[in-house]
């Protein structure tokens, strides 16, 4: 099996497994319990809030999720909650996951102002951030930009945004979905206030998520119940989860060059191939999409799964629909229609990246019209 799949979900890894499982037998205590065992599981928390904080070099507090997609609407559900005279007015961009731009329409619907910045085309010089900042005024109740899209892989650089919004307006939030970059771009170009993190897509378990949350920062909560995570974040906390989400993270291995390596041998392959276009640029080195002329993503998503090769058409959380944030990256609808995402993990061997240039070849000559 060859899994190039992996800005959708990666294989839990083997220490992860680990991790998991030997909290669910051993540490199975509920965190708000006074006793040992209680004790105990507390433990796994702290433990495991001080390695995304070490990861993330920044200082504040995390709070455990069900992952990303709850971070982000308790981000954009919460702060304007907890600010109500900051103003209306939020920035962001038009390539949002839909679990930031889904709570935003309807933030729109209950009246705020909702400003989408576009990316630049791939020869346009890099001024978008500065347009971002741009859009930024005194009614600027937050800013809301991801850092590495999911399906193009384009990267954001959050540092200058951020620095220059506090200059324009100190009381502006900026939130960051920082899933697809956590543990794959260096922590330092990351700077925000609130921070949605997954586990899933670092070979962590799938339903546990983190919101980091810079010190001074309020946002109100999504959950009400029992009062765990500082009144911020009620439920009982998945311990064993949450083990195993601090293990995918101390386990990642720094693949900044082996990413450049794979992305530099398949778009180097691809580009040998009648038809085919790199759609990302300015990209995460461990994503790349690209279109194949005359041939359909399905038809061709599953030609190559046939050769148990398994990629996604556009993003997985799509469902194959086509991608209207591909058109934002100047894709056409006929490209987008066509278009492949390949995405490796630490995992992924040069070998794998030999074998879905060979499916894409064979498909082309089986396929296209
Ligand atoms: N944000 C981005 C950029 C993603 O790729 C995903 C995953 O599909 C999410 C958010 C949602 O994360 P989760 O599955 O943890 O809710």
């Amino acid at each position: 099996m060859i899994y190039l799949d992996n800005s959708a979900t990666t294989r839990p890894s083997d220490s992860v497994i680990k991790a998991v499982s030997e909290n669910m037998a051993d540490n199975f205590g509920n965190a708000s319990s006074l006793h040992k065992m209680g004790i105990n599981a507390e433990k796994v928390l702290k433990d495991a809030k001080k390695t995304m904080l070490d990861k993330l070099s920044l200082d504040g507090e995390i709070i455990f999720t069900s992952g990303a997609t709850e971070s982000s609407n308790t981000v954009l559900f919460g702060v304007p909650k907890a600010y109500k005279h900051n103003g209306k007015r939020i920035v962001t961009t038009t390539f949002e996951h839909p679990s930031v731009e889904n709570p935003l329409r309807q933030l729109e619907e209950a009246g705020y102002e909702v400003v989408r910045v576009a990316p630049p085309k791939r020869d346009e010089p890099q001024d978008y951030e500065q347009r971002v900042i741009d859009a930024v005024d005194d009614s600027t109740l937050l800013v809301s930009v991801m850092w590495v899209n999911n399906e193009t892989g384009f990267i954001t650089d959050l540092s200058k945004i951020y620095t220059a919004v506090k200059r324009k307006n100190p009381k502006t939030i900026v939130h960051c979905d920082a899933v697809q970059g956590f543990c794959k771009q260096p922590a330092k170009l990351l700077k925000a206030d609130l921070i949605s993190l997954s586990a899933h897509k670092i070979h962590g378990p799938k339903g546990i998520g983190a919101l980091f949350c810079a010190k001074g920062v309020r946002f109100s909560p999504l959950l009400y119940g029992g009062g765990q995570q500082k009144n911020l974040r009620s439920g009982t906390e998945p311990v064993d989860m949450i083990a195993g989400f601090a293990e995918a993270v101390r386990s990642y291995p720094d693949c900044g060059r082996k990413f450049a390596g794979l992305n530099e041998k398949l778009s180097g392959m691809l580009s040998q191939l009648d038809g085919v276009v790199i759609n990302s640029y300015n990209n995460s080195k461990n994503i790349l999409n690209f279109s194949v002329r005359g041939v359909r993503s399905e038809i061709m998503l599953h030609f190559l799964e046939e050769r148990e090769i398994y990629v996604s058409s556009g993003s997985a959380c799509s469902k194959g629909k086509t991608s209207g944030v591909l058109a934002q990256f100047g894709v056409s609808d006929k490209d987008a229609d066509c278009a492949i995402r390949a995405s490796f993990s630490p995992f992924t061997e040069e070998s794998d990246i030999e074998a879905l240039a060979k499916g894409i070849s064979d498909g082309i000559k089986r396929f296209r019209r």
